[in-house]
Formats: C-alpha cells, structure tokens, sequence
C-alpha cells in the first residue's frame, strides 16, 4: 500500500470514529415512561411544556400551533399529547432557539406531523454537517436527517404574524452558540430566549462557537426590549422569570468575566483561578447540573479560544 493510501485508510477510520462516537453519545438516555410533562400558561393562548430538555413555548389561536424548540425526540409522543390537551389546532411552525440536542431532537417528528421549521442560517449548517462539539464531546451530534433541518432559515430577523401575534425573531451575536434565535411576542409581552442567561443556574456556553461577551451582550439587549411586565421565558429551570432575574444573572455574568480576565492576565493558570473562587457570593442561589468549578472553567475555556 503506498503512503497515501495509507493516509487515506486513516482519514477514513477517524471519519468511521468520529461517526461511531456521534452515534454513541446522541444516544442519550431519555426514559419517556419516566418523564411528565407539565404544562403552564404565562400569557393568553402561550403556554411553556416544561419535560427533559428545553422549555417549549407554544402559541395556540385560530391561525393554528406554533412551536417555540421540541426538546428529545423519544418525548415527542407525551409533547404531542400535552399540546392536544390545549388544542386540536394544526401544527404550523417550529422555531429552534439554538441547534443543541435537548432542543431540536425533536425537529424530525414536528416537521412529520406538519411543522414548517424555522431557525438562524448558523443552525441550519450545524445541523446539517453534524457537532463534533470539540470543546464539550458529551454534546457532540450526528448530522441530522433532512426533514430535521429548518425550511426557513435567517440572517437577522424575521417576524411572523401569527394568532393575532407579532412574533418577532431575531438573532443576537454569537452567545449562547452562534446561530441563537431570541423569539419576542411582542403582544403577550414575553420572551422565549432559550439558553441565553436567564435561569437561575450557571448558564452553559457552547465552547466551539459560543461567546462570554455574546452573552452578556444578548442579555443587555433582551433587557432593552423587555419592560418591567415582561415575562421571559429561561430555556431550562423555571416557567417564566422577570427581567430583575435576568438583570442579576447578566451582572454576576459581568463579575465573573472580569475576575477571570484580571486572572488570565496576571498569568495565572486555569486551575489557579478556579482555585480563586471568582464565583463565590453567586454560588448560593444558583441551582442547575453546572457546579461553580465547571462555569468558570467553561468561561476560562470560551475567552482564551479567542
Ligand atoms: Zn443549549
């Protein structure tokens, strides 16, 4: 065999591997039989199915059923019934607020039962070609199939005018990953802004596209839209919150990235600034998987990327 053929053979098995690992870890555990799913209403004719994964919004009205994410596709059954019991409506639209596998596994069964998908260009390409997620592999995804990907896709914003609605999507710079979409219904006053820091927990950042400066200024601009009534709905950890919690959350955000910058440049190492605790008076209220440790890693990990 000569040389190249080798290389060839070689190209072609870190393909077969980097499949074989996709296909291993997109095959998260979820139990369906195990798994509730509750259903809350925050507005007239909007409603969050909080199950595994990320929170559903759904618009419901004459025009029909809008979604706002579909969370993991073995719960698509039990999602299906819970949105039954508010309506018997057709399923319209899919709005994907970023490409994560908690939020768009579900895409395949939605578009199935007739949902046009809509989403940011980015996302669509992330779906498409597959995230080997090199900055956090248990996130890693398999390319997805083609009726999982987003018929609609866009660079700005888009608005649709749906239920009486004005459902105003818009994508913020890079933050949470780089194809966020924050959907706006300006009428009900409320926000569904996925993984851009809203619950009260460490927020995660996806390491191989997202941004710690993205984040904070998502957060400023959802907090120059928003008014004081405005209900924001967190992709995880809660129904609905105020614009106070997301206020905290965007300046502990602030806190936190200055005390690792000033680390990173006095030279000190990653281990030496998690051992600084620059979290520390933030940690008592913050629930979720993500301990203090692994937050200011993540954030360490995001800003030397750049
Ligand atoms: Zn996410």
């Amino acid at each position: 065999m000569t040389v190249g053929g080798g290389k060839l053979l070689a190209g072609r098995l870190a393909l077969i591997l980097t499949c074989l690992v996709w296909v291993a870890q997109a095959q998260r555990v979820i139990d369906a039989d195990k798994i509730e799913i509750q259903t809350v209403q925050v507005a007239d004719g909007l409603y969050v199915l909080v199950g595994e994964g990320g929170n559903i919004g759904v618009s419901v009205g004459s025009d029909g059923i809008l979604l706002v994410d579909a969370q993991y596709a073995p719960l698509h059954r039990k999602i299906m019934a819970a949105i039954r019991k508010i309506s018997q409506q057709p399923i319209r639209y899919l709005i994907n607020t970023h490409h994560h596998t908690d939020h768009v596994e579900g895409n395949e069964a939605m578009a199935k039962a007739g949902a046009v998908i809509i989403a940011h260009e980015n996302l669509r390409e992330r779906l498409s070609a597959g995230d080997p997620s090199p900055g956090n592999p248990a996130r890693a995804t398999p390319p997805a199939p083609k009726q999982a990907l987003p018929v609609l896709t866009y660079s700005d914003s888009i608005t649709l005018h749906f239920n009486g609605e004005e459902i105003y999507v818009y994508h913020p710079p890079p933050a949470h990953t780089d194809g966020d979409s924050v959907v706006y219904f300006r009428r009900a006053n409320v926000i569904h802004v996925g993984d851009l820091p809203s619950s009260i927990r460490y927020p995660r950042i996806d390491t191989g596209n997202g941004s710690v400066d993205g984040m904070i200024a998502a957060a400023d601009h959802i907090l120059q839209i928003a008014n004081q009534d405005t209900k924001i709905i967190p992709g995880h950890i809660g129904t609905a919150i105020s614009v106070k919690d997301l206020q905290e959350q965007r300046d502990m955000f602030v806190v936190v990235r200055d005390r690792i910058l000033s680390g990173i440049r006095a030279g000190k190492t990653m281990e030496q600034i998690i051992a600084s605790k620059p979290t520390a008076e933030f940690d008592e209220r913050r629930k979720g998987r993500l301990a203090p440790d692994g937050f200011v890693r993540l954030l360490y990990q995001t800003m030397i990327r750049r």
